[in-house]
């Protein structure tokens, strides 16, 4: 062990590790890089996460180049887990600290996974109603802001994150909270306070760029690249001030998350699917815009060729064998009480046309529906001639463009020589496609940046954001970044200081990713292990 990671060691109770055997299981995440780190550690609690940030702070101070990335449990697709310097990894800050049933609020450190965390929720009826991948952590799904399944009915995890803690650049903690503008003012005045700093540069901040932030304000969707939800901090005729939303997307670039509280809902009744398979997107399209007042939990749409290759690899689809072998597939979830559902689900049929074939969930069948899912994972994992590459997920296409672009896929498929079938859901406009690259081959590394510039493009030609499911991290940075104004790109480097002016931080994700630790990094083996568990 090194000197640095022994004095490290000696002042946390937590572990830190820099063996080259264990560095590497750190080395890579759900993107196409792969980055070992210099050493990894693992606080247990708040305290240690201080004592990390000002010991690396103080590393920096004496001319070392080094940084700190935060790490949940690596299934980020765009790189920003990932770093050559020193990773904090959250896995062992995973504990429940409170339930209030009552009030329907739970604290948990930041490194539990959704998994346990709903696992220990539905003991008292409660639950995250958050549809993600089971062990992403709470830290992360703010972090990374990503719409999940049920974000179309239930909102995202935005609206579940009451407040949260975090570890600032200076080694204080901050404690988010609302105020009001005399309390504001009273924080930003008292010269004791540890957070008083960063609530007066950002309250400067926002005060002296309110036509940034309009312009931020008019842009037409969504997006979780740069610090967008800035828009946020102050509401309400700026009544409410809070520094929650800022974290939303920051990817681990202002602050290391800490504890989180998070309000919750009541258990819903089980969830009652429908499906129906259509000749045509026109046709698929038409009836689920149709579907959408019914308030459905969430209305996915897949491509059939999806299933069509799972079943090519061996896969069973049972009920849906024949009847879903072309065009677009839509599953309506509803998860209201069975009264109700019951009448939607009248509703569905009614509507739903002739040509269409229909299939209800029941006992029986259920196990038909299973198997929706298990082709789907057979599908994102295959690995014909390479890897199902995360790079084109996650991207918004507003709803009435989302047919001229499914028209015009086959002309980028043709262009790229690519098969991309798409799937998403249509409540959240999120959408994503996998192009098979086999970054084993120097023409599959070479073809990977290529294809998202290109996608970008054609992305924009349908007024879809690369960024509207989840951020830049290093790889859609690479795009996004150049073409993001050049006044907001510099409104967000002035966020990103007035929290972390040494860049501390993972200071190469988001605003200033670097093509050329891209090319060093990117990946040249495929990943092993399943890359999807949705
Ligand atoms: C197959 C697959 C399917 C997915 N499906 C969905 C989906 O349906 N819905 C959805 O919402 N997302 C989905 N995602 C996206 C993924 O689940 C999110 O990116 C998630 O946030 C990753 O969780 P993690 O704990 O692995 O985070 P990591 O990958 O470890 O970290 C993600 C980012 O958060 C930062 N971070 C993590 N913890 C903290 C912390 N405590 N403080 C500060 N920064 C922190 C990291 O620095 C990094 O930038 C999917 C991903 C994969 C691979």
């Amino acid at each position: 062990m090194s000197n640095i990671s022994k004095l490290l060691n000696q002042v946390i109770v937590g572990n830190v590790f820099d063996e080259p055997r264990i560095l590497e299981k750190y080395a890579t995440d759900r993107s196409i890089l792969k980055m070992p780190p210099e050493m990894v550690v693992l606080p247990e609690n708040t305290d240690d996460v201080r004592r990390i940030v000002r010991f690396t702070e103080q590393l920096k101070k004496r001319g070392l180049k080094t940084s700190l990335t935060v790490r949940g449990s690596g299934l980020d697709k765009t790189g920003a887990d990932l770093t050559d310097k020193i990773l904090i990894s959250m896995e062992r800050m995973n504990r429940i600290q409170e339930i209030d049933s009552r009030s329907k609020l739970v604290r948990v450190q930041a490194g539990i996974t959704l998994e346990k965390l709903n696992a220990a929720l539905s003991l008292h009826g409660l639950v995250l109603p958050i549809d993600a991948n089971p062990k992403d952590t709470i830290g992360s799904l703010i972090c990374n802001f990503a719409i999940d399944g049920f974000a179309g009915k239930y909102h995202g995890i935005s609206h579940y994150v009451d407040c949260l803690e975090a570890v600032m650049a200076d080694g204080n903690v901050l404690q988010t909270k609302n105020y009001n503008r005399r309390g504001l003012q009273r924080k930003i005045e008292d010269p004791d306070d540890p957070e008083s700093g960063i609530y007066t540069r950002i309250n400067d901040l926002i005060n002296d760029s309110e036509a940034t932030i309009e312009m931020i304000k008019d842009k037409p969707t969504i997006d979780a690249s740069g610090y967008q939800m800035v828009t946020q901090v102050e509401r309400d005729d700026s009544r409410v001030f809070e520094l929650t939303p800022l974290f939303y997307a920051s990817q681990g670039t202002l602050g290391v998350i800490t504890e989180v509280i998070l309000r919750l809902e009541t258990m819903p009744s089980t969830v009652t699917r429908f499906a129906a398979g259509f000749e045509t997107a026109t046709a698929a399209i038409k009836y689920i815009e149709e579907l959408t007042p019914l308030n459905p939990l969430s209305i996915e749409l897949y491509d059939a060729h999806i299933f069509e290759q799972a079943a090519n690899n061996g896969k069973e689809l049972g009920l849906f064998a024949k009847r879903y072998n072309k065009g677009y597939i839509a599953i309506v979830s509803f998860d209201d009480n069975r009264f109700v559902v019951r009448k939607k689900l009248r509703e569905c049929l009614d509507l739903v046309p002739d040509s269409a074939a229909a299939i209800l969930e029941t006992k029986e069948n259920s196990k038909d529906f299973a198997r929706i899912r298990t082709a789907m994972r057979s599908y994102l994992n295959d690995d014909i001639r390479g890897e199902r590459l995360h790079l084109a997920d996650d991207f918004f296409i507003p709803q009435n463009r989302l047919l001229d672009f499914i028209k015009a896929l086959p002309e980028l498929e043709k262009e790229t020589k690519k098969e991309l079938p798409l799937y998403g859901d249509y409540l959240t406009s999120n959408y994503s496609l996998r192009p098979d690259l086999n970054l084993e081959t120097a023409a599959g590394r070479g073809n990977a940046l290529k294809f998202l510039k290109r996608f970008a493009e054609f992305l924009e030609e349908y007024d879809g954001v690369l960024t509207g499911g989840s951020p830049e991290g290093r790889i859609k940075a690479l795009v996004v970044n150049s073409e993001e104004d050049p006044e907001i790109h510099e409104f967000y480097q002035k966020i990103k200081t007035a929290f972390d002016p040494d860049g501390l931080f993972s200071p190469d994700v988001k605003l200033s990713s670097d093509v050329k630790k891209f090319v060093k990094y990117l990946r040249s083996e495929v990943l092993e292990g399943i890359t999807d568990q949705k």
